[in-house]
C-alpha cells in the first residue's frame, strides 16, 4: 500500500572530514522504510508561527531585522517589475510596476539560510531540499542525506555544526528547529553585525522563557563551532527569526523545514492575497493568484484563511502584532457561511450558537495541546476529534469551519494510523466546503485533492483518484508554475495510471 510515493533507500554512503569526499563506503544497512503518513499540523500558517504572546519591541524590528540579518549576500537590489514602497499603515511593502497575470512568477528568492526538518531526513537532500528516492548519506553521522557528493560538499559548512555533535550526543541531540536555523545564521555572519538593543527587557516573560530555553540549547549543542554574541543580542535574534522565518512545505503541505527569505519577508499580509508563495528546492517562488495592475501591492496571507474574521485577527495579533483591515476583514462577507448552523423550523437560540463557537475554539486549542504532547497516542487524538465533532454536530452544519478543522485533524490521525478508508471519509466531507471557503487558487484545496487522489489510487479507485489528481494539477499549475518538479512528478503519476 502506497499513499505517498517516496520511500527511502540508501545505497551509497560517503563522508569527507572537511576536505574532499572519500570513496563511498559499502554495506551499511539502509534505514527502515518510512512511509510518509503523518498527522496534519494544526492551524497551519504560511509563515513560521509563534503562538505565544510576543515581545512588544518586535513590531519595529520586523521592519529592519531581515535587512539587518541579511545586509549583504542574497538580496537582489532590484527585481524587474517590483519595487519597494511605504505601504500606508503597514510600513514597508512591495508593489508591482507592470501587469502580472494569474499564474505568472513575480520573483523567486533564494533562502538566506534554511534547515531541513529532522523528521524529513532521508526524504529530501539536506542541501538542496530536492526529493529523491536514492539519497546518499553522510558516512560519519549517517543522519544527513544528499543527492550526491557535490550537495554534500555544498552543505558541509552548515552540516559540520551538527555532524560530530549528533554522534557525541546520540539520542540526546535535540535542538529545536529554530535553534538549528539560528546556529546557521550565526555561522554565516560575523557576530558584530547584529544590532544591539538595550530594551530587550520589554520581551514578555513567556516569550523570554522560550528564548532562554533556545539559547541554552544553542550553547549546549553548538558551542564547539560557534562564537556567540551577547545574551541580549541572542534574545533579539531569536525574536527576529520567530517573526520572519518561513515554514517550508511540500505539495501536500507537510512541514519540510524552516528558512529565511529576505525579499519575501517584505511582503505584507491580506486575507485577499494577490500572490502565493511556494517552494522549489530551497528557493521561494512568488506567483500571482489574481491579475495585477501596475501600482498594486504584492500581498500574501500570513495565516490560514479558513477561519472567520475574529479568529484570523486574533492569530495575526498574537503572532505578528497587527490587525488586518482588508476588504474581507471589513465586510466579514464569508463569516456567516464559515459559521453555518443547522436549519431548523424553530431556529437555534443565538446563545447556544455563541456557546458552541466558544466550545469550537477551545476544542481547537485542546487538540493542539494534545498533539504537541508527543506522548498522546493517536487513538486518544482521534477520540478528541470525534467527541468534539459529535458535540458541535448538534448545532453546526458539516461545512462549519470548526467542524472542518476537527475533520482535518481526524483525517491526519487516520493517515497516521494507516486507516485509509477513515481518512477518505473525512477528506470527502472536507473537500467541497474547502473549495467554497478558500480563495480560487489555494494550496489547502490542491493539497486536499492530492491527498484524496492518492488515497483513492492506493485503494484501486482509479477513475476517482485520477480526477482528484487532475483537479490538484490545475491549481498547482497556477500556484507552483507549470514546470515545477512537483508537477512533473504528478503528471507522471497520472500517466502511470492510464
Ligand atoms: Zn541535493
Ligand atoms: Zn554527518
Ligand atoms: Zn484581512
Amino acid at each position: 500500500m502506497r499513499v505517498k510515493t517516496f520511500f527511502l533507500f540508501s545505497f551509497f554512503f560517503f563522508f569527507f572530514p572537511g576536505g574532499g569526499p572519500s570513496d563511498p563506503l559499502p554495506t551499511v544497512p539502509p534505514p527502515p522504510l518510512k512511509p510518509r503518513l503523518r498527522p496534519c499540523i494544526i492551524g497551519r500558517l504560511t509563515r513560521h508561527n509563534v503562538t505565544e504572546t510576543l515581545p512588544s519591541l518586535v513590531p519595529q524590528l520586523t521592519e529592519v531585522c531581515v535587512r539587518d540579518i541579511v545586509k549583504e549576500g542574497t538580496m537582489k537590489e532590484s527585481i524587474e517589475g517590483i519595487e519597494r514602497f511605504d505601504s500606508p499603515g503597514k510600513g514597508r511593502g512591495l508593489r508591482v510596476t507592470k501587469a502580472f497575470k494569474v499564474g505568472e512568477l513575480l520573483f523567486s528568492c533564494p533562502a538566506y539560510s534554511c534547515v531541513l526538518s529532522v523528521k524529513e531526513r532521508g526524504c529530501y537532500c539536506e542541501f538542496c531540499f530536492n526529493r529523491k528516492e536514492r539519497l546518499a548519506r553522510c558516512g560519519k553521522c549517517k543522519k544527513a542525506f544528499y543527492c550526491n557528493a557535490s550537495c554534500q560538499k555544498g552543505d558541509w559548512a552548515m552540516h559540520k555544526l551538527e555532524c560530530s555533535a549528533m554522534i557525541a550526543f546520540g539520542e540526546n541531540w535535540c535542538p529545536s528547529e529554530t535553534v538549528r536555523l539560528v546556529a546557521r545564521i550565526l555561522a554565516k555572519k560575523p557576530v558584530y553585525l547584529y544590532p544591539s538593543v538595550s530594551d530587550v527587557e520589554d520581551i514578555d516573560n513567556k516569550r523570554r522563557e522560550m528564548n532562554e530555553g533556545d539559547i541554552a540549547g544553542l550553547h549546549h549543542f553548538y558551542s564547539k563551532h560557534l562564537d556567540f554574541p551577547d545574551h541580549s543580542d541572542l534574545l533579539l535574534l531569536f525574536s527576529q527569526v520567530a517573526c520572519n522565518g518561513f515554514t517550508v512545505e511540500d505539495e501536500e503541505l507537510y512541514h519540510m523545514g524552516t528558512a529565511l527569505y529576505p525579499d519575501v519577508a517584505l511582503i505584507n499580509h491580506s486575507c485577499l492575497p494577490s500572490v502565493i508563495v511556494t517552494y522549489n528546492g530551497t528557493m521561494a517562488e512568488v506567483r500571482a493568484v489574481q491579475d495585477m495592475n501596475p501600482g498594486d501591492e504584492v500581498l500574501i496571507s500570513y495565516i490560514d484563511l479558513l477561519y472567520p474574521t475574529d479568529d484570523r485577527n486574533d492569530r495575526l495579533r498574537e503572532s505578528y502584532y497587527f490587525t488586518c483591515d482588508c476588504q474581507e476583514c471589513k465586510t466579514k462577507s464569508k463569516d456567516k457561511v464559515k459559521l453555518k448552523v443547522h436549519k431548523r423550523s424553530d431556529p437555534i437560540n443565538p446563545e447556544v450558537i455563541s456557546n458552541m463557537v466558544r466550545y469550537g475554539r477551545n476544542a481547537v486549542r485542546e487538540f493542539r495541546a494534545a498533539n504537541l504532547d508527543s506522548h498522546a497516542p493517536p487513538s486518544e487524538l482521534l477520540e478528541i476529534c470525534e467527541r468534539s465533532l459529535d458535540k458541535m454536530g448538534a448545532v453546526f452544519d458539516d461545512s462549519n469551519v470548526y467542524m472542518l478543522h476537527m475533520m482535518y485533524q481526524a483525517m491526519g490521525v487516520c493517515l497516521y494510523m494507516e486507516d485509509l478508508d477513515g481518512a477518505i471519509s473525512y477528506g470527502e466531507k472536507i473537500l467541497k466546503p474547502y473549495c467554497q471557503l478558500y480563495p480560487a487558487y489555494s494550496l489547502n484545496v490542491s493539497s486536499m485533492y492530492l491527498k484524496l487522489g492518492r488515497l483513492y489510487l492506493a485503494l484501486d479507485r482509479h477513475s476517482t483518484g485520477l480526477s482528484a489528481l487532475k483537479k490538484a494539477l490545475a491549481i498547482m499549475e497556477v500556484a507552483h508554475g507549470k514546470d515545477h518538479q512537483y508537477l512533473t512528478a504528478l503528471r507522471k503519476e497520472i500517466a502511470s495510471q492510464k
